[in-house]
């Protein structure tokens, strides 16, 4: 066997004719056809009032707290199990970030930290749907109704994925997606979109978005010229990023079917060391969607981990582990607090590893990976580890 890394890009195959056609069409820069087109697509999926793609996930996110208008010594609730973009976008406007828990079967951040945690400097909360499964967002919507904050879906990871029905990104004020060559589809390695759900933010955002100007009224005609209006940045990909992403767009489900095939082949195949107790594998709650983002399992701890991630190196197979809780990082420590009790973001990420899953992985790929994971548990039984 062939040594199986933990992710490879999507490629579907027509990539390289759209890309070609942009670069024929002698126009590059952002805002073109095919951005036009993806951003039309990602509408008509989500039902979001409008998508502007992004360079990034995280320049989303940046766009985000700018357009909530976070302000220095304003507080925003993420959970501390997440990448560091969720928590660096807010901090870049003076934001003090607040870290709560998350809940074990999910990993998705709970409810009731979210309430314990608001003070009357609270201004936005951030939810991370991880592995694109979604979180409990009636709840969420509910309590940032009462108190009056905001709520940002970082749905980085949740693109195609529903909660009771509503696509992922659109239940927030705002949502973003990422299109990073690890996520579920990409635009060509690095990309991101931003969805805006209430309408109040659409003309501000684009005016951010293009370096603080009006030029897109311009555009449309509605202003004679166009001048600087408001502080801003550049947060457009261009045309190259846009037709690959349009590719990808366009074969979504056959993308996510694969995956879907991939990730059940890994649960039914593992499942038998989860009926011994020897791991945990993901639970998707019936108010959620899978888009099989992540196939993960849980070790009893991290020592164990440990040890399955070499045993799987050691045998040509790249299983990785994932964030360290952002509470105690370095910056983490600086910059933030964690409010709550530590119940389970810190035991529950070390005892969490993920599997290669990408949409050229074979089954024969899965096979193998999955044997050798039940070699380790063997071979533990046998106290040979
Ligand atoms: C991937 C990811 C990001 C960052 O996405 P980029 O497009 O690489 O900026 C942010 N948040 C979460 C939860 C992610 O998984």
């Amino acid at each position: 066997m062939n040594k199986i890394p933990f992710n490879k890009s999507p490629v579907v195959g027509i990539e390289i004719d759209y890309i070609r056609e942009a670069i024929d069409s002698k126009y590059l820069a952002g805002d073109g056809v095919f951005s036009r087109k993806c951003e039309a697509t990602l509408e008509n999926m989500t039902g979001t009032k409008k998508a502007l793609l992004m360079p990034s996930c995280t320049a989303g996110l940046e766009i985000c707290a700018m357009l909530v208008n976070i302000q220095p010594g304003d507080e925003v609730i993420l959970p501390s199990f997440t990448f560091v973009s969720t928590a660096n976008a807010f901090v870049l406007r003076g934001a003090k970030v607040i870290f709560v828990d998350v809940e074990a079967d999910t990993m998705n951040i709970s409810p009731s930290a979210i309430k314990a945690a608001i003070t009357p400097r609270t201004k936005a909360i951030v939810v991370v749907h991880y592995a694109g499964v979604s979180c409990k967002m009636d709840e969420i919507m509910g309590i940032a109704a009462t108190h009056n904050l905001f709520v940002i879906e970082d749905a980085a990871q949740a693109i195609g994925n529903s909660y009771k029905g509503k696509a992922l990104g659109t239940i927030g004020h705002l949502g973003v997606f990422s299109f990073h060559e690890t996520k579920n589809i990409t635009s060509g390695g690095e990309g991101g979109a931003l969805l805006i759900n209430d309408e109040t933010f659409i003309e501000r955002a684009e005016i951010i978005r293009e370096k603080g100007t009006n030029r897109k009224l311009f555009l449309r005609g509605n202003v004679d010229k166009y001048t600087w209006v408001d502080v801003g940045s550049s947060f457009l990909p261009s045309e190259l990023q846009a037709a690959y992403l349009l590719a990808q767009l366009e074969n979504k489900d056959k993308i996510l079917q694969r995956r879907l095939e991939l990730w059940k082949t890994y649960f039914e195949k593992l499942s038998i060391l989860e009926k011994s107790s020897l791991v945990t594998l993901p639970i998707v709650p019936s108010y959620s969607s899978n888009n099989a983002h992540i196939f993960y399992l849980k070790c009893k701890d991290i020592e164990e981990r440990t040890a399955l991630i070499s045993y799987l190196f050691e045998r040509g197979v790249m299983a990785v582990f994932h964030y360290i809780p952002l509470h105690t990082s370095k910056c983490g420590l600086e910059l933030g607090e964690f409010i709550g009790e530590d119940i389970n973001t810190s035991i529950e990420s070390q005892r969490l590893v993920r599997l290669p899953l990408f949409y050229e992985l074979t089954n024969e790929e899965v096979s193998y990976v999955c044997e050798n994971i039940i070699k380790f548990y063997d071979e533990i039984k046998n106290g040979r580890i």
